[in-house]
């Protein structure tokens, strides 16, 4: 018995001005949503989804993920990015990687590779190389705009990190890009969630977020649901914010949106973090809760709802 295939999408979540035009932006969501999209209605496999949604989004130089990764405080890239199998908790991520062009690619290959579930730095370039994974120069990850919003942060204060939103927003003519992820669930009923990030504006070099530390930022489990966040990725570490939802669901067995905004309120946002995440639960149901300005999201249902959004619905 098959059921309906459901996705959900977001680039990223924080301070939002309304009235922007998000033409773009939207554009760059309903895509990889058809991406995805098409992966699920071919009878593919809900990692196989994520995997081609977040790499549609990697490709779009308006989010934060692959071109037009935030800089980190020493003027580089570094990238963080995730997946994770609900069917049978497998797993791979790679962190602070800096020549691999889809992170999302590399992180798939961690999981196939089986032998490690997350690699960082340099023998993560060179395991995703060895793999033969396409590979590009650091440059090719810089837009003028993420410069531009780099440097306006750190004339202001050279020790603040921010989330690409938050400092885009306070940027005049900031670029508004960020961090991307997928979750799906595919006919047989299998989850996966994917995630990949160039992290906070001006972080430290080295410093790794929530993206590819799984239970944090990205976790799927066919039991429960599956996950993957965006916001200040020290609180969402802090708060297991992903494995949390899991537990709500699995062990407190509760309803999936109260489970969904309490991981958020009760979690991540009392000890001061922001952001959102989305969710798919194992009966197919969805779930997009943020606790920050905005979240870009998008999201489908086999045969039902679908839509596009920015702010609240
Ligand atoms: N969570 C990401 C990080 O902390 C940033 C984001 O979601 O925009 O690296």
């Amino acid at each position: 018995m098959t059921v309906p295939y459901v996705l959900a999408l977001h680039g990223g979540a924080g301070t939002i001005e309304r009235g922007r035009d998000d033409g773009p932006y939207r554009e760059g969501l309903r895509a990889a949503l058809a991406a995805g999209e098409a992966v699920l209605a071919g009878g593919g496999s809900a990692l196989d989804a994520v995997v081609e949604t977040v790499m549609s989004l990697e490709d779009c130089p308006l989010f934060n993920a692959g071109r037009g990764a935030v800089f980190n405080a020493d003027g580089e890239h570094e990238l963080d990015a995730a997946v994770m199998d609900g069917r049978t908790l497998a797993v791979g991520a790679v962190a602070a990687v800096r020549r691999v062009r889809h992170p999302v690619q590399a992180a798939r290959e961690v999981l196939r590779d089986g032998r490690s579930v997350l690699l960082a730095a340099a023998g993560a370039d060179r395991f995703a190389a060895a793999r033969g994974l396409e590979q590009v120069e650091p440059a090719w990850y810089a837009t003028p705009e993420r410069r531009a919003q780099w440097q306006q942060l750190r004339a202001r204060d050279p020790r603040a990190q921010r989330l690409d939103h938050d400092a885009a927003a306070a940027a005049p003519n900031g670029a508004r890009h960020g961090t991307v992820g997928a979750v799906a669930r595919d006919r047989d009923g299998h989850l996966a969630a994917a995630t990949s990030t160039g992290g906070m504006t001006n972080k430290m070099a080295g410093r790794v977020g929530d993206s590819p530390v799984i239970g944090a930022g990205t976790y799927a489990n066919d039991a429960s649901c599956a996950v993957s966040a965006t916001g200040t990725g020290e609180h969402f570490i802090r708060a297991c914010a992903a494995h949390e939802l899991h537990a709500r669901l699995r062990y407190a067995r509760q309803p999936f949106a109260d489970a969904a905004w309490a991981t958020l309120r009760e979690g991540v946002a009392s000890i001061g973090g922001s952001g959102g995440l989305i969710a798919i639960d194992a009966a197919g149901e969805i779930a997009l809760p943020f606790v920050s300005a905005g979240m870009y999201r998008a999201w489908a249902r086999e045969g039902g709802e679908r839509g596009v959004a920015v702010f609240e619905a």
